[in-house]
């Protein structure tokens, strides 16, 4: 049966929905701006193989939503969107779709603000860029905002990891404390190295065999088996490879009073974020301790719009609140009952006049 996307559980009063079907190059997009309140519509375009249709327009209207959320909470000038472009099973891209999308981004005028995601790279960016000013995380010269946003976003998860520590251990230095990281990538992979600097004991997993042993050698930690991870009896469990982790059976497994990390989307439903209270355990909403690429890769695009430059220092700046905005979430939390999850919802919901 076919359903109106607006009758989506996913449809939130998304301010735009657009499919571009661009029978020259084969493009088959979807923009999806859920918010503009704060300023132009900001997120990543997903290149992704969808085995329905529906369910790329569920992908749109969900991440579009979440954005409007993160950028709001890292106190951005930006709303939320985002694009998904459906590929076919070989998931062949070519420079005809690229630049596709591109005048498709262009034709908004600006109202939303694309970047990279799953499926995509860097170079693709570049690609977009040549058709429209509308793109963020594009290559900048060392010293200044942009580029990959991967060490922003371990910096943030990284302060935010102390910040949980001081508040649920009353511990204010990582010295011993014992993180068990899960995905040792881009983010966990600096988020460990910044841990094992402060004498961090540090239990790593991953399932590439040869990058987790490589650095758990460079850092003395210990690793186990990805499948054993989030049984480890440590003082956080940091997620940073998988979404949905944190279904009835992964909280149940927990050996750990904090779950802090950089992984999307990790409460499997909404429901989640009471389990885990229910076990005690301090959650920090992942879409506000992950914000440093974001808030990266925002600020070299509102710089670069204004004919203005934007160092890293002012990237750090930002990236520093983070820690203080988890603190209040925490709190706020406490006094009303509500879950960490719940509280950074209500405020971001706020903040953009929802
Ligand atoms: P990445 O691909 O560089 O690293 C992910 C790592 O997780 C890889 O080493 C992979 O082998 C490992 N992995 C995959 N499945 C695993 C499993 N079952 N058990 C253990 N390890 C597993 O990706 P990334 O950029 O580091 O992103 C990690 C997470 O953080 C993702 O959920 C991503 O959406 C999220 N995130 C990333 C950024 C960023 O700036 N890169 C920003 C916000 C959120």
């Amino acid at each position: 049966m076919m359903t109106a996307f607006w009758t989506e559980p996913d449809f939130d009063d998304h301010e735009l929905v657009e499919v571009i079907r661009d029978r020259a190059s084969g493009l088959t997009a979807i923009i999806a701006i859920h918010s503009t309140h704060l300023g132009p519509a900001g997120g990543g375009a997903r290149f992704w193989h969808y085995a329905e249709p529906a369910d790329a327009m569920r992908d749109a209207l969900r991440l579009s939503r979440g954005m409007s959320y993160k950028n709001a909470m890292a106190g951005l000038p930006a709303g939320g969107g985002k694009a998904v472009i459906l590929a076919d099973v070989a998931r062949s891209k070519t420079p005809e779709m690229l630049s596709a999308f591109g005048d498709a981004i262009e034709a908004l005028g600006g109202r939303y603000v694309t970047a990279e995601d799953v499926g995509m790279a860097e170079a693709d960016m570049a690609a977009i860029a040549r058709r429209t000013d509308h793109v963020s995380g594009l290559p900048v010269e060392n010293g200044s905002a942009g580029g990959d946003p991967g060490p922003f976003t371990a910096m943030g998860i990284y302060l935010g990891i102390k910040a949980a520590v001081a508040h649920r251990l009353g511990r204010d230095s990582m010295d011993g404390v014992h993180v068990a990281v899960q995905g040792v990538g881009s983010v966990g992979g600096g988020v460990s190295r910044l841990l094992a600097r402060d004498g961090a004991r540090l239990t790593l997993a991953d399932i590439d065999g040869p990058r987790v042993g490589a650095l758990a050698e460079q850092l003395g930690a210990a690793t186990v088996d990805p499948s054993r991870i989030m049984e480890v009896e440590c003082d956080v469990f940091s997620p940073n490879a998988l979404g949905a982790i944190l279904d009835d059976a992964g909280i149940a497994r927990l050996n750990a009073p904090i779950v802090a990390g950089g992984a999307n989307n990790q409460l499997a439903r909404p429901e989640h974020g009471l389990a885990l209270a229910g076990r005690g355990i301090l959650y920090a909403p992942d879409y506000v301790i992950n914000a440093g690429g974001i808030i990266n890769v925002t600020l070299e695009y509102v710089a670069r719009r204004n004919g203005e430059h934007c160092g890293v220092d002012e990237v750090h700046s930002r990236i520093a609140q983070i820690p203080g905005r988890l603190t209040r979430i925490w709190r706020e939390s406490e006094e009303s009952g509500l879950t960490p999850d719940m509280v950074a919802d209500r405020m971001a919901q706020a903040s953009i006049g929802r």
